[in-house]
């Protein structure tokens, strides 16, 4: 199937947000900053709106995670997803 959705980095606060495919550019909720998609890195891409929000709160539990320096899960140090 086509993907339709992708979760994209911003460029200049790194916050990931939801954008359709096809979209030249993105203005980010989080720091106001637009930018071309172009640019920014596409971290996924995703079927439905709701595959990809499911998949942005994943990333986001799994970056709050990191960022307090948590004792990781061993089944997430066999996923490479970067
Ligand atoms: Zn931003």
């Amino acid at each position: 199937m086509e993907k339709k959705i992708i979760i994209a980095k911003c460029v200049r606060c790194g916050k990931l947000l939801l954008s359709k495919i096809g979209t030249k550019t993105k203005m980010c909720p989080y720091c106001n900053m637009r930018f071309s998609l172009d640019a920014a890195v596409i971290v996924a891409r995703l079927d439905s709106a709701r595959e990809a929000k499911i998949m942005l709160a994943e990333l986001k539990r799994r970056r709050a995670q990191g960022q307090m320096g948590a004792v990781r899960p061993q089944k997430l140090g066999s996923e490479s997803f970067s």
